[in-house]
């Protein structure tokens, strides 16, 4: 049995390790060449800790930092609570390297530096020629490959940029602060080497009416949760951007014979942090089918149940989080009933997959 994966982040890496370690061939193509920022907030749930463990990658091992509280604002308002599960807080550049790294060691190939520029069947045409696979899973994210699209999201672009504000670092350590206003989230938490992530999604058209990065962080530094990084120095020379996620998208089953991972499969709303968990997870899930017998469908079908009833409701809090009043009401209820902040992070988590049975 030979697998051709489609993507290095977390749903491929975690599908080639589990692969190369029941024994079958496993090969990774990576249009990335080396390490890169990913645009993430970086928060790690629980449950995405606990794959990676399994996995043999061990976040706390690469300088993740503890984050055991979550603040939520909205204006002036705010409500915190302690999470229900350790969570972890660690920059993408490090932890796809090393996941990466894990995958070659396990035995499956890793080609970085590889693009895949369309797919026909199981057959990908790449930037160093034709590539085919006995199967094929889809882990290239948030990006889509020519010839496999998902329907674009609404019209909402996604920023990231890390600061330098040793005060506020010290004051947040711990934490991830959630800041919802008009048009838009932000998330803001301590990662490795002192830096803050500031990670935000906000309406195209309130990006483009602010007309640049300098702009739009002048408005959002008028937000009281954010109001501490005006003297923050920025770590990046621009932002990273992606524009259009398709919130919401869960991929059904389909008889082209293309297993669907990550993003691919399932996009969460960013807030709930844990579309790290899902890509580990359904990459798992696949390693494991496939290593069964079970065909595409039936595997997309198994992820589907899993992921539909989280993505949904967050999908439903989100819409509630657009509207001034429903935030207020958000906020509210949740500092009214203790232990609600924690059940609703508890509702939006996936369930892990089963354990993989070697070959
Ligand atoms: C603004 C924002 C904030 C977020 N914050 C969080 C958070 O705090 N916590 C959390 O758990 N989740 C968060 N997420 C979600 C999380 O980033 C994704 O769910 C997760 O990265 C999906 O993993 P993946 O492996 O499917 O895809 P990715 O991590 O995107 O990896 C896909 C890989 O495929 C490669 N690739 C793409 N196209 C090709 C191609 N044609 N050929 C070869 N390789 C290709 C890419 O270079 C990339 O390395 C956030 C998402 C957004 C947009």
């Amino acid at each position: 049995m030979s697998a051709l994966i489609i993507g290095g982040g977390l749903a491929g890496a975690a599908a080639a390790i589990d692969l190369a370690r029941a024994g079958h061939r496993a090969l990774l193509l990576e249009r990335e060449a080396a390490p890169h920022d990913k645009i993430c907030g970086e928060f790690l749930s629980g449950e995405a800790v606990a794959a990676l463990e399994a996995l043999g990658v061990p976040p706390s091992r690469l300088g993740a930092v503890p984050i055991g509280r979550v603040e939520l604002w909205a204006g002036q308002w705010h409500v915190a609570a302690g999470l229900p599960f350790a969570a972890l807080s660690l920059s993408r550049r490090a932890l796809d390297a090393a996941i990466l790294e894990v995958a070659q060691a396990a035995g499956a190939e890793v080609r970085r530096g590889v693009g895949v520029r369309s797919l026909s069947g199981t057959i990908a045409q790449t930037s160093g020629g034709e590539v085919r696979g006995r199967h094929l899973l889809l882990a290239s994210g948030k990006h889509d490959v020519r010839g496999q699209s998902r329907p674009p999201g609404p019209d909402e672009i996604g920023l990231k940029m890390y600061f330098r504000a040793p005060a506020l670092h010290r004051h947040l350590a711990g934490t991830v602060r959630v800041v919802f206003f008009d048009g838009g989230y932000a998330g803001l938490q301590p990662v490795e080497g002192g830096r803050l992530n500031l990670c935000l999604l906000v309406a195209g058209a309130q990006y483009r009416e602010a007309g640049d990065w300098p702009a739009l962080l002048a408005q959002l530094l008028r937000e009281p949760g954010l109001a501490a990084l005006a003297d923050a120095e920025q770590l990046l020379p621009r932002p990273l951007a992606i524009s259009r996620v398709p919130y919401g998208h869960l991929a059904q089953r389909s008889d082209d014979g293309r297993w669907r991972l990550g993003d691919q499969a399932a996009v969460i709303p960013s807030f709930c942090g844990d579309g790290m968990a899902i890509a580990l997870e359904s990459g798992r899930l696949a390693a494991a089918m496939l290593a069964d017998g079970a065909d595409a469908a039936i595997f997309q079908g198994a992820l589907l149940a899993r992921t539909r009833r989280p993505v949904q409701l967050a999908m439903a809090a989100l819409r509630f989080t657009r509207h001034p009043v429903g935030r207020m009401a958000a906020l509210a209820g949740l500092a009214a009933v203790p232990g609600a902040l924690g059940l609703l992070a508890r509702a939006t988590r996936v369930a892990p997959p089963p354990a993989l049975v070697p070959a």
